[in-house]
């Protein structure tokens, strides 16, 4: 990290550390000996980890099932599939680690269709909504 002079830092860069589960930072080593918690560095390092998880692209496909009786199976391991009830409506949110097409079937009530899905890039943090049951419009 940048040491920033309007925060108070003297130095012009610190460095974070995260060792057996918890974060240090050079500041915490200074004329005050090392003292516990967070400090700016520290903050701004989990910040940037959390802002590169969001950012990350993700391969994802978005299957909206009307009926209320519903269940989406998928024939391949590597799909994660996530079930979000949505306004009265189901949505499931697969995601594979590449982009993919995957044959599915979707069982509605007493009758199932054979899908055919395909993942596409996406953002983390726009799939992350969705499953939070944030109002998204699903084409
Ligand atoms: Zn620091």
């Amino acid at each position: 990290m940048k040491g920033e002079p309007s925060m108070g830092d003297r130095l012009p860069q610190y460095i974070v550390r995260f060792l057996n589960g918890r974060y240090t930072c050079d500041c915490q080593m200074g004329a005050w000996g090392a003292s516990r918690g967070l400090c700016t560095h520290i903050g701004a390092v989990i910040i940037s980890r959390i802002y590169e998880e969001l950012a990350k692209t993700v391969y994802a496909a978005i299957i909206k099932a009307e009926c209320l009786d519903n269940e989406l199976i998928i024939l391949n391991n590597d799909a994660v599939i996530n079930r979000v009830t949505q306004d009265g409506s189901t949505i499931y949110v697969v995601r594979t680690g590449q982009e993919a097409t995957i044959r599915a079937f979707l069982a509605c009530n007493d009758e199932i269709r054979e899908l055919v899905i395909s993942t596409r890039p996406m953002k983390n943090w726009e799939v992350m909504e969705l499953l939070r049951g944030k109002g998204h419009t699903i084409s």
